[in-house]
């Protein structure tokens, strides 16, 4: 590939409000409360987001399966796997729409493991971004429930508040559908064969987690720079 005309194929210094950061992803998956935990505080408009996840296997540890569309492109790492077709090791970029879950050959077997980061780069500023999923029937693998949104990121007006991050609109739209899908069984029921399919095993994601967390400390920070203004 030749450099466009004029490249200098020079990579610009650091954005000076973006200093680099470096993690351990298998002390960051410790204690997360959600798969794909941003690892560095970064997911404004042309940032590298890189989630990290972490997977383990037992009883009711299955993690079920979902449809994810995305119109930016994800790079999956795979730093340790057991039990499943996905390898220590590999590295792959995958379709923009693509299955997310069933990763292992037997859902519950105690030895499943998997620390994985998928890494994406948020559309620049003005560069449409958006997201959908879609849970599909457990019978006959018919899409059932699809929540499309836009991935800007941008908090509305918390934007504005120093220091401030916003989430990750993939976990927190995540747990909207899902807490809806979870509380309605008639969207549950599949309109193609009649399934009624299980709720969404939210807990082993941990959007609903993390968007509790964020909202709590969030509304926290607002007490603190409140109180600290008086
Ligand atoms: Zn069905």
């Amino acid at each position: 590939v030749s450099a466009p005309t004029g490249s200098t194929r020079e990579i610009p210094p650091p954005d000076p409000t973006r200093p680099p950061m470096q993690c351990n992803i298998f002390q960051v998956v410790r204690h997360s409360n959600t798969a794909l935990v941003p690892m560095f505080p970064y997911t404004k408009p042309g940032c590298l987001v890189s989630g990290g996840s972490v997977f383990y296997g037992g009883p009711n540890r299955g993690i079920g399966v979902f449809n994810h569309m995305n119109s930016v492109d994800e790079v999956a790492i795979c730093f340790a796997s057991q039990g499943s077709g996905i390898r220590s090791g590999d590295v792959f970029s995958g379709a923009r729409e693509h299955l997310v879950g069933s990763f292992f050959d037997e859902e519950e077997a105690p030895d499943n493991l998997m620390v994985i980061a998928v890494v994406q780069r948020q559309a620049d500023m003005d560069i449409d971004q958006h997201e959908q999923l879609t849970f599909i029937c457990a019978k006959c693998q018919k899409p059932i429930s699809t929540h499309a949104f836009p991935s800007r990121n941008d908090a509305g007006a918390r934007t504005v508040i120093p220091e401030f991050v916003p989430p990750l609109d993939t976990l927190t739209e995540g747990a909207v559908w899902a807490r809806e899908f979870n509380e309605k069984a008639e969207l549950r029921r599949c309109k193609e064969c009649g399934h009624d399919n299980p709720k969404f095993p939210l807990d082993m994601w941990g959007w609903d987690a993390y968007t509790r967390a964020y909202e709590a400390a969030e509304r926290g920070r607002e007490l603190f720079l409140r109180l600290s203004a008086t």
